[in-house]
């Protein structure tokens, strides 16, 4: 008998719900909202909240007169913010208040003279945010090779927030073996770690994982990596379109898992489309 199983923990976190809530409250109050890059990492809500009224820019310059800018849960750049408050611009801040906080570690870090490594992704719009706190003291690290030699440094360690928690304790060991002084902020956010969890566990109890998230989430990614690392099938799939009958062939265990920016309604219409595959 097929059973369909989903993760103990999957799709929208606080802060991308967040900050769909603030999109879709400002746009009802009659605004005109852009949002400075896509609000999440997810093609098909991004679409949605484009049918109700929000732009998406790549640039503040694209800002047309009287719209309001939305600052995604990644957070942006301080000299961003700076620019925008010079030219009295109404913000609408959806930085989750997780990376926020991961932001005034950095700045408390840079201020009493620490070097900060930043684990993390370089070029990942968080991270692009942080190393904007650290007035120049950062060093983007995203692998044991990357730690730089700080030995006779004060230094201080902060994670991107959807930082895999294994790489971040390997740096961080590493940093401690070589440095005489090291403040540590566990900036990893609970809810990737939880979704991790949550899928470890799905590999033992089932035959196929299927992942829903964008194709450029990089918590949606770390789930599928998870999987594989573990030697099961996955499928990371974006949409219900790409789901195929033939993956759940002799399968009896599919599990279900979404990243912290899939939307439930999404998720919905991938376990409708699997019913109606499997079991009619
Ligand atoms: S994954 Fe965590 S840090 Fe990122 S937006 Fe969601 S709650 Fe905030």
């Amino acid at each position: 008998m097929m059973e369909i199983i989903l993760a103990r923990e999957y799709g929208f976190c606080f802060g991308v719900r967040r900050a769909i809530g603030l999109a879709e409250e400002t746009l009802r109050s009659g605004k005109k909202v852009a949002s400075l890059g896509p609000i999440i990492h997810n093609p098909l809500e991004v679409s949605r909240l484009e049918s109700i009224g929000l732009r998406v820019i790549d640039d503040i310059n694209e800002l047309k007169e009287g719209e309001s800018i939305l600052i995604r849960s990644h957070g942006v750049p301080l000299e961003v913010i700076q620019e925008l408050k010079d030219r009295d611009i109404d913000i609408i801040d959806a930085t989750c208040p997780l990376v926020a906080r991961a932001q005034r570690m950095v700045d408390f870090l840079s201020s009493e003279g620490y070097k900060v490594i930043i684990a993390g992704e370089q070029g990942h719009p968080e991270v692009k945010g942080l190393v904007s706190y650290g007035k120049g003291n950062t060093f983007v690290v995203s692998s044991l090779e990357e730690v730089p030699d700080l030995s006779k440094e004060k230094v201080g360690i902060v994670g991107q927030t959807t930082f895999s928690i294994e790489r971040f304790r390997e740096i961080v060991g590493e940093v401690v073996s070589r440095s005489w002084e090291v403040r540590i902020f566990n900036t990893l956010c609970n809810a990737s770690r939880k979704r991790q969890k949550a899928v470890e566990e799905l590999v033992d109890k089932t035959d196929v994982i299927i992942v829903i998230g964008g194709k450029n989430s990089a918590n949606t990614r770390r789930l599928v990596d998870i999987v594989e690392s573990k030697g099961a099938t996955v499928y990371h799939i974006e949409s219900w379109d790409e789901v195929l009958a033939e993956w759940f062939v002799g399968k009896e265990k599919i599990g279900i898992t979404a990243g912290a920016s899939t939307p439930d309604w999404v998720i919905d219409k991938v376990l409708e489309k699997i019913k109606r595959l499997c079991f009619q």
